[in-house]
């Protein structure tokens, strides 16, 4: 480990220890088959950023797929709060994951009667910060993302094999991120994030109905938008959009805002953009403001 960059930590249903020592019984349907929910958050100057909005779609998530959260949120809200005091580094990601528990095999839950909750705390970045300055190289991936109608897109369930498919696609082109079609060819998101493009001043995102996460971030960005004044709106987009855009750029809570500067060879007219820089402008100022003490 590097000399400042504290170790994993894991709040594990109540107890707080260095994340290689936290585990999950092998007969977990979380592990088994997926079965669970999760959010990333990240935090700044020891305060974890728009906590209640990620809070309430694990709630969704969880009750879309009938599953019970067995804590409470202000427990939950707690085990937050010590565990980025135990941390110790003012900024950090956390990772809360629920899972359907420890069950029999076969894919009925009814035999896990209690899931298992644990929250991580590390250091994430997607990408480094040089690229992140100058951008990154993106693909759109063959792997599709699941049909809308066959799981929605806006519950965070733990099953991401196709958007890790996509990712080693991305991975063997050279490329840091994959985006995501529909089976119809519309554009969804990135891997891990939502994907905005503008074209004409405009900023445009994919709708949720076109397969994209309701994204925490994606919601920031529309709302910072809206407020400088830059219109946005949700479209559906095809590659053709992506590869004509005056600018494409992914928001997500690992990501923050990362400006793609190619896209299976087609590069943006600017990276990074005016609007892009802009609207991360404005949104480093909210993280401020929103965690100052
Ligand atoms: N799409 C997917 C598939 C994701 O996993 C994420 C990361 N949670 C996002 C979008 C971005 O969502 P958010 O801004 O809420 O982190």
């Amino acid at each position: 480990m590097n000399k400042g960059v504290p170790a994993p930590l894991c709040w594990l249903n109540g107890e707080i220890m260095p994340m290689a020592r936290a585990c999950i019984p092998v007969s977990d349907h979380g592990l088994l088959y997926g079965d669970g929910v999760f959010e990333g958050v990240r935090f700044y100057r020891g305060r974890a950023f728009r906590l209640s909005g990620h809070l309430r779609r694990l709630r969704d998530s969880a009750a879309a797929i009938g599953l019970m959260l067995p804590l409470e949120q202000g427990v939950l809200e707690t085990a937050v709060a010590d565990l980025i005091a135990a941390f110790g580094a003012p900024e950090g990601y956390l990772r809360l994951v629920v899972t359907r528990g420890v069950g029999a095999l076969g894919l009925d839950p009814a035999s896990c009667k209690r899931g298992n909750v644990f929250i991580i705390a590390a250091q994430m970045a997607l990408v480094d910060e040089a690229e992140r300055r100058r951008g990154i190289r993106a693909i759109i991936a063959a792997t599709r993302r699941l049909p809308v109608d066959g799981l929605d897109p806006r519950i965070k369930s733990l099953n991401y094999l196709n958007h890790i498919l996509a990712r080693m696609e991305a991975s063997h082109a050279g490329a840091q991120e994959a985006i995501l079609l529909n089976g119809r060819g519309h554009v969804c998101e990135g891997s891990a994030d939502n994907v905005f493009i503008v074209r004409e001043g405009a900023l445009l995102t994919p709708p949720v109905s076109d397969g994209a996460l309701d994204g925490v971030t994606r919601g920031v960005v529309m709302a910072l938008a809206a407020r400088a004044g830059i219109a946005c709106r949700e479209a559906t987009l095809t590659p053709y959009d992506l590869y004509t855009a005056d600018e494409c750029f992914l928001t997500g809570t690992g990501a923050e805002l990362i400006p793609v500067r190619d896209i299976d060879g087609r590069a943006p007219r600017q990276c990074p953009g005016v609007v892009y820089r802009e609207l991360q402008a404005r949104f480093q100022a909210l993280i401020q403001r929103e965690t100052a003490a």
